[in-house]
């Protein structure tokens, strides 16, 4: 036997190895049926390019059998195979860059760190967290000798010349007394269907399985009796379609149907579906299919995403949440990329170049099936009711495709109570000097199609959006303009002056001794009071300050247990000066100012489903308002 060395790096590679990856040994599997696919590929390539190479047949397979008894497992491929000098670099030295680049990583505390060694390609190395000692057979393609490389991971190889028929490389491991479970049919199974379901090659498993068989003898006695035996099956394990491989032109509908449920966990057809194959710098394949049905745990923290990331065909994760844009959680499919490594941290997957590029170009193509989708008027509403909020947490996120994202967003409106309308609706309605895009928010839609805010609105045949999502608010503030127009909040002071016209304003400055009085009595629940000249039927309304929160808001953020701020942001109350009450209350005492004042605020709070600090008192003023109208019109 010739005895050899591990280069030094190797050593320290194994070590670290074996006692960092220990939570996820099962990938030596992933690591080894890829490796084996990579040589059915590089063969493959070879019988098509090279002369030696081209008369030479073969039907690629991989094939894995174990012994439960000796607890053996063996990995074989008909691929490339490897001469001595080959087991010697690849299997002996670091030569591949993955290894390099990790070990060039490793210094001082980063060496404990196991988050580091998952960047890197563990490839063949990783069979040592299972196996006490690896015999690795090979023969080249076209070579006539077969070489046999043994190691125990202990820093010392084995190489020397051995029998093998085939071109190929069969991988012995001796599991390790912990590891038995490996030499399993159902470990095995669940595994390669894990990660290497979509191997472009079959995968065989050989077990044997024991076999009843009747007698049939005269004999009575012997009749009843069962002989058994042992049958040695072979079976395909894994489905090797990996359809978004393939050419569009080779798959059918149903063959993306089919694809979609057995990922999908939804026995219905989606809406459709995606296909991207991209060539040139970066190659990579998409499949992306937009559901019909919201999962039900969608808005939740711990929600995990349907996309599937694979590397050249090899199942890498589905629970990165940055595959796609957050909002688009609700799209199933599958990446696989042919340029990143097999060995991608959760950390890299974050920062890497090739993923961003993939998920822009996804994001971008999924936007546009969106699109095409929001063509059938009434499919698209069905959509938007499943999907429509994530659409709107899209143009809070995503600055890059908000264009994209503003033609998708539907809203309710004071135009339709039972259609959603869309911006490019809502624009192609507006008034001739119409200035901005008016929405109203804070509570449920009830509440804010009855609001007093939207009286002169209506009067004028401006449309409203209706915002009653709590998100909406939040929102709405930060997604600029659409065509130029501003989007514009009727629970905010500024937005009236919109409506104002010259002969409001000459009113409104003939009011400020009345004003200023209601003012005074009020105290300080409220920041201001003005004329209003968006009221028409109602006496008062509140609105908030340009950048204060709505008195609903903080309603609503105080019941969510926010801290508000010490000082409470109090509303600006607005006077209705054509409205029967306020026009009397020149004649008041300041009694009776007051008490019709605080019912003019009071009462504008509960118009926007906000509950008065002061129930008492409003229900006192009330009573005192209704005894006057009682006794003494009467
Ligand atoms: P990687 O696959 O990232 O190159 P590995 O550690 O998994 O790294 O494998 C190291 C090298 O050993 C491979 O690049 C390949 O050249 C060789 N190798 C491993 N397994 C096989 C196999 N089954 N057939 C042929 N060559 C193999
Ligand atoms: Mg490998």
């Amino acid at each position: 036997m010739a005895k050899h060395q591990f280069q030094t790096e190797i050593k320290h590679l194994l070590d670290l190895m074996i006692n960092s990856l220990y939570s996820n040994k099962e990938i030596f599997l992933r690591e080894l049926v890829s490796n084996s696919s990579d040589a059915i590929d590089k063969l493959k390539y070879l019988t098509l390019t090279d002369e030696k190479l081209k008369s030479l047949k073969f039907q690629p397979k991989i094939e894995i059998k174990f012994d439960d008894k000796k607890n053996i497992l063996t990995i074989s491929d008909n691929g490339i195979g490897m001469d001595k000098d080959d087991l010697q670099n690849n299997l002996g030295t670091i030569a591949k860059s993955g290894t390099k680049s990790f070990l060039a990583n490793l210094s001082g505390d980063n060496v404990k760190d196991s988050n580091l060694i998952g960047q890197f390609g563990v490839g063949f190395y990783s069979v040592f967290m299972v196996a006490s000692k690896v015999e690795v057979i090979s023969k080249k393609a076209g070579d006539e000798k077969a070489y046999k490389w043994i190691s125990s991971g202990d820093g010392n190889y084995d190489l020397d010349e051995a029998k093998k028929d085939i071109h190929g490389t069969n991988i012995t491991l001796h599991l390790k007394k912990d590891e038995e479970s490996f030499a399993s049919k159902w470990q095995i199974e669940s595994i390669i269907k894990k990660y290497s379901n979509h191997i472009p090659f079959p995968i065989y498993l050989e077990y044997t399985e024991t076999e009843f068989e009747e007698q049939s003898k005269e004999d009575e006695e012997a009749k009843k009796e069962k002989i058994s035996k042992e049958v040695t099956k072979n079976e395909k394990i894994n489905d090797a379609m990996a359809i978004w491989t393939k050419s569009k032109k080779d798959l059918k509908k149903a063959d993306y149907i089919d694809f979609y449920k057995s990922i999908g966990y939804d026995q219905d057809e989606p809406y459709c579906h995606v296909h991207t194959k991209a060539e040139g710098t970066n190659e990579y394949n998409t499949l992306f299919y937009i559901p019909k049905k919201a999962p039900f745990d969608l808005y939740r923290a711990d929600y995990r995403s349907n996309v599937k990331l694979y590397v050249k065909r090899v199942f890498i994760t589905d629970d990165d949440k940055e595959l796609l844009p957050t909002y688009l959680r609700f799209i199933v499919g599958v990446i696989d990329s042919q340029d990143l490594p097999l060995n991608v941290s959760r950390e890299i997957l974050q920062q890497n170049k090739i993923l961003a590029t993939i998920k822009q170009a996804s994001t971008k193509k999924i936007l546009g099936e969106i699109k095409k989708l929001s063509k059938d008027k009434e499919k698209y509403q069905t959509f938007i009711d499943e999907f429509g909020k994530l659409l709107k947490e899209g143009l809070y996120q995503d600055h890059m495709n908000k264009d994209a994202l503003m033609e998708l967003v539907r809203f309710k409106s004071t135009n339709d109570t039972n259609i959603l309308t869309s911006l490019e609706e809502y624009t192609n309605n507006m008034q001739k000097d119409q200035k901005a895009i008016y929405y109203i928010t804070g509570g449920k839609e009830e509440i804010l199609r009855n609001s007093p805010l939207l009286e002169s609105f209506k009067d004028k045949n401006i449309d409203v959006l209706i915002l009653d999502d709590e998100l909406d608010e939040v929102i709405m503030p930060s997604i600029g303009t659409y065509k130029e127009k501003e989007f514009k909040s009727v629970n905010r002071t500024d937005t009236a002056n919109d409506l104002e016209t010259k002969e409001d304003k000459e009113k409104a400055k003939k009011a400020e001794p009345i004003i200023k009085k209601i003012k005074n009595s009020l105290g300080d629940k409220v920041k201001d009071v003005k004329v209003s000249a968006r009221l028409k039927n109602s006496p008062s309304c509140v609105v908030a300050d340009e950048n204060d929160p709505t008195a609903s808001m903080q309603q609503m953020l105080k019941a969510m247990g926010q801290n508000m701020p010490d000082q409470e942001i109090k509303p600006i109350l607005e006077i209705n000066l054509n409205h029967k009450i306020v026009k009397k209350l020149d004649s008041l005492n300041d009694n009776d100012l007051k008490d019709i004042s605080n019912l003019l605020l009071d009462q504008a709070l509960l118009s926007e489903g906000v509950v008065p600090k002061d129930i008492k008192s409003f229900n006192e003023n009330l009573n005192k308002a209704i005894e006057k109208s009682l006794y003494e019109t009467s």
